[in-house]
């Protein structure tokens, strides 16, 4: 069983899990062992046919144009919380503990070892959207649950432990404080934020990558990465919940563009995507609007971070945005390369 502990002299929150020593092993292990990554790899518990190495199938999705399974939700075999209803809470010794309770579920994106949601077809990326938004809404409406964390870590840097392409949600029984924070600092506001934000950066531009009929991809004002890309719904929504079927087709378009945006410039870098959404109490609030954010991992937090959990961007928001909006004419070329040298092989 994890736990939620409170560090008395700050009032942070760790959750605390030795049940996920034993994915650190397993990790590091396969690092070294499975480079470069296969179609299908015999070791790897989320390739078909190594069924047996999973907990159980939460739930399986097809697509129309192929046999068998195209996306596979499972529990988490290490879990960072269960579920649990017989939580125990002790506030009364000094140090301040919760059971880690919750639900850690990973979502499998595709059979293929070697699939990534950068090369998939925006049809697959549809269908993991699709699930995402099913597995979202049922964790959000379990008891006692009060957020919902879904993100996808990509290369080991940005802390996946295995290469076979997956997402993870996983639902909290407590708001953790940075989410309580941001969405205080969003009830100050009489309107919107994030409205204002989009209409600002509309008008403004410097900072835009794209826009479709439904989203914005921008580089925030404040990026704390370089490259950090935001996919903002030009409807204000609270959560991720309450996506709409064009929306999702227009965000899968968006979201494999954005991906190869960042492979074009960077060279394929290890990032971690974040869905941001309202907690529970704030889902019916003006205040908040939930967004899409993709944060390369080309800055490792040092001495001065940890010190002050104040990032310091090394990059210039405006140039990362210029470059990202250029790269679509090179994506664009690299694709035409590539099936034009398919077509000569
Ligand atoms: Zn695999
Ligand atoms: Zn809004």
């Amino acid at each position: 069983m994890s736990e939620f502990r409170q560090d008395r002299m700050t009032g942070e929150w760790v959750i605390v899990a030795p049940e996920r020593r034993r994915r650190l092993k397993r990790s590091s292990a396969e690092a070294k062992s499975h480079e470069p990554a296969l179609q299908f790899d015999p070791a790897c518990p989320f390739c078909p046919g190594n069924e047996v190495e999973l907990p159980s199938i939460t739930a399986e999705v097809s697509v129309a144009e192929q046999p068998g399974w195209q996306v596979r939700v499972v529990p988490n075999k290490y879990p960072a919380v269960k579920p649990d209803t017989s939580q125990t809470v002790d506030l009364t010794s000094y140090h301040r503990a919760i059971a880690g309770v919750g639900t850690h579920e990973v979502v499998i994106e595709s059979p293929r070892h070697d699939a990534d949601l950068a090369s998939m077809s925006s049809g697959e990326i549809e269908a993991v959207l699709s699930t995402y938004r099913r597995r979202f809404t049922a964790l959000l409406d379990g008891p006692g649950i009060e957020v919902v964390i879904l993100f996808r870590n990509h290369g080991s840097a940005s802390g996946a432990s295995l290469a076979h392409p997956h997402s993870q949600l996983i639902a909290l029984s407590m708001i953790p404080p940075w989410l309580a924070a941001k969405e205080r600092w969003a009830r100050q506001h009489h309107s919107c934020v994030t409205c204002e934000e989009l209409e600002l950066e509309r008008r403004d531009g410097r900072r835009l990558i794209e826009e479709t009929l439904s989203f914005v991809a921008m580089v925030p004002f404040a990026a704390t990465v370089p490259f950090e890309i935001l996919l903002v719904p030009k409807r204000h929504c609270g959560s991720f919940a309450e996506i709409d079927n064009v929306e999702r087709a227009d965000l899968a378009r968006l979201l494999q563009r954005a991906l190869q945006r960042l492979r074009f410039v960077h060279g394929d870098p290890p990032y971690n995507l974040l869905v941001e959404s309202a907690s529970r109490d704030e889902l019916a609030t003006p205040h908040t609007h939930w967004r899409l954010r993709i944060a390369a991992d080309l800055v490792k937090w040092g001495g001065f971070e940890l010190g002050t959990r104040m990032p310091i961007n090394p990059s210039c928001p405006e140039e990362d945005a210029v470059l990202l909006r250029n790269a679509i004419a090179g994506v664009e070329a690299d694709r035409f390369h590539d099936s034009a040298v398919g077509h000569r092989s």
